[in-house]
């Protein structure tokens, strides 16, 4: 049984944190690769918290009892995060923690967008929005009609979706440019 299936049984088939049975997903935890099952609605609202969130969390009081040390871990945590409302404060008092598990709360790397691999030019070198890059291959521009040549400055670049590509303006027009034929300037 790999680990994800170890998590489907666990689990009993129910959202780890609310116990709903609906629209579950696996959700990885960084930085220890740990998964837990949740619905979309817990996910929304670690993702991105917001001012109902907190009474959402109230669920919370039945599965901190969970003896899942990465279910305690992120529970704690959540805890944690609206504390200043009273109730969870309580819980957190309730909560049988130990201290390992409390380091696991302590690393996790939550409240924060999905990680994105970033963008790399020819060098390696993180490109981010807002950089110059200087184009190092003659590069045919399709659709567009005409070579964006090489040695040509593109400033003020934009990222995309993909990693491997970013926007910029070459001869007055936005095209879309393969990183790995880009070198930051
Ligand atoms: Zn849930």
């Amino acid at each position: 049984m790999n680990e994800k299936e170890q998590v489907l049984q666990r689990s009993g088939g129910v959202c780890e944190l609310c116990g709903t049975s609906s629209n579950l997903q696996l959700y990885e935890i960084k930085p220890r690769n740990d998964y837990i099952l949740i619905c979309d609605t817990c996910l929304d609202n670690i993702n991105h918290p917001n001012s109902e969130t907190p009474r959402h969390w109230r669920c919370l009081n039945e599965s901190m009892w969970s003896e899942v040390p990465i279910v305690q871990a992120l529970i704690y945590r959540i805890l944690e995060s609206i504390s200043s409302e009273g109730w969870p404060q309580d819980l957190l008092d309730m909560m049988y923690i130990d201290d390992d598990t409390k380091i696991l709360a302590e690393e996790m790397q939550l409240y924060t967008q999905v990680q994105t691999d970033p963008t790399l030019d020819s060098n390696g070198n993180v490109l981010n929005t807002g950089d110059s890059v200087i184009i190092i291959k003659d590069l045919e521009v399709k659709g567009a009609g005409f070579t964006a040549k090489r040695g040509t400055v593109v400033k003020n670049i934009s990222l995309s979706e993909n990693k491997d590509q970013i926007e910029g303006r070459v001869n007055g027009t936005r095209i879309v440019l393969l990183s790995k034929f880009l070198k930051k300037v």
